[in-house]
């Protein structure tokens, strides 16, 4: 698995434009994949993708560049060596370490690895790491700074747990898929029509579960919920997120006046850094659970964010953290501390990503799908190569050897940023490079 070739492209859809993924924090995102394909001597690619949003694109494909001499002319065969080699180098770990921009752009090269490795296996990455022994998989891990919360010997002692009925769960999955919620009803710039119409297409879609975005004007998320309970019922899980529009006493009394609407999870009330915050609105909105995970930046603030007892559902990243490799590492510190994990997937081709973690949790380290659900959005999906497939609210167990990664040619094209006719933004034409 010699790669020769790495390259980046600047990919952004004009979301904006319908207030697709406008929430409290976020009110005109512009969705985008800074997006990078790794080619090996014998024509074989790989690709992985940092989600951002417009202008982020800017610096997140330099950092993205910025890897080329840690992968190109390597043999990157031993996914554990590469990734604690990249994490580890001392000039670029000043940027971070092991969070922010550099770190996103490990997390698009690591996955674009693993995404090549599916492929040259022949196999879906959540099967390729189901059928990982437990000693290959804590040796893809690297436990610095959470071994007061997971050694090597409990991951091992979690994985070796899992390993009985693993084939029946794997059948389970092909059967039956992964659960999914949907919030596509619950963008913060739709009107009330709209967001009734789209609660009413997703209980008749299979969903078993929503989410609303609140935090920008209390009378209007009351007025919000009251129709999405009208619509799905007493007792129906409809979840909030504020993406960390609160500060930590606003969100306790916010959250405490949403509370007759009876919320399934608040996400992200507060900054993903405060993980004492979290804990204090935790303890005081109590039996009203806390999620987080979509901004959190690696295992070591989920270590203490589990510590803290200050989240009942994890929502970790595919393309926010280390990649795969870390993500692995923070599903064996939910399986410690028994937290469900429901993967964060609001973005462009977030779920394509997250379902393989997810699946993977469910044979191989968690064991359960009890509470876990994985977020859908029906956003973009036709730009990818294997987009996702939802049948009865759940997601369909992807076949496509790979990681789902890939977009589609023509949505390279047209969706290039500045030149791409999407944007038509230049007069002249891209430099020949
Ligand atoms: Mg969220």
């Amino acid at each position: 698995m010699r790669v020769v070739a790495l390259e980046t492209h600047d990919i952004r859809f004009p979301t904006s434009l319908e207030l697709d993924g406008s929430d409290a924090m976020n009110p005109d995102p512009d969705y985008s994949a800074a997006y990078v394909v790794l080619r090996t001597d014998d024509g074989a690619k790989g690709h992985g993708f940092a989600f951002t949003i417009g202008r982020g694109n800017d610096v997140q494909t330099t950092a993205i560049k910025a890897l080329e001499p840690y992968v190109v002319g390597r043999d990157c065969s031993d996914l554990g060596a590469v990734y604690r080699d990249i994490v580890g180098d001392s000039q670029l770990r000043w940027l971070g370490p092991e969070k922010g921009v550099m770190h996103m752009a490990i997390s698009a090269v690591m996955n674009a690895l693993w995404d090549l490795r599916a492929k040259l296996a022949g196999k879906p990455l959540w099967l390729l790491l189901a059928e990982l022994s437990p000693e290959e998989i804590v040796d893809l891990l690297d436990f610095r700074y959470i071994t007061d919360a997971l050694t090597r010997q409990d991951a091992l002692d979690i994985l070796r747990a899992a390993e009985p009925g693993k084939r029946a769960r794997i059948e389970r999955l092909r059967a039956d898929g992964f659960p999914a919620y949907t919030t596509s009803p619950g963008w913060l710039g739709y009107d009330d029509d709209k967001l009734r119409r789209l609660c009413k297409e997703a209980l008749d879609e299979g969903f078993t579960q929503i989410k609303l975005k609140v935090g920008a004007d209390l009378d209007d998320d009351k007025r919000r919920m009251r129709i999405a309970r009208e619509v799905c019922g007493t007792g129906f899980p409809i979840a909030v997120d504020a993406n960390q529009r609160w500060d930590v006493a606003t969100a306790i009394t916010w959250i405490g006046a949403l509370a007759e609407f009876e919320p399934w999870w608040v996400e992200e009330p507060t900054s993903p850094d405060d993980m004492l915050g979290h804990a204090a609105i935790a303890r005081e909105i109590a039996p009203i659970p806390v999620a987080t995970g979509e901004h959190v930046q690696n295992r070591i603030v989920f270590k203490q964010l589990l510590q803290a007892g200050a989240i009942s559902y994890l929502q970790l990243d595919a393309a926010r953290v280390g990649g795969v490799n870390e993500n692995i590492a923070i599903l064996l510190l939910a399986a410690k501390f028994g937290v469900p994990v429901c993967p964060h997937a609001g973005g462009v081709g977030l779920c394509e990503l997250v379902q393989h973690l997810a699946m993977f949790d469910f044979i191989a380290v968690s064991g359960s799908m009890d509470g876990r659900v994985i977020e859908y959005i029906d956003h973009l999906h036709e730009h990818f190569v294997d987009p996702v497939v939802i049948e009865n609210g759940s997601y369909v167990a992807p076949l496509a050897p790979g990681f789902s990664s890939a977009l589609r040619a023509e949505s390279l094209a047209e969706f290039a940023y500045p030149w791409g006719p999407v944007w038509n933004t230049a007069s002249e034409s891209p430099p020949i490079s």
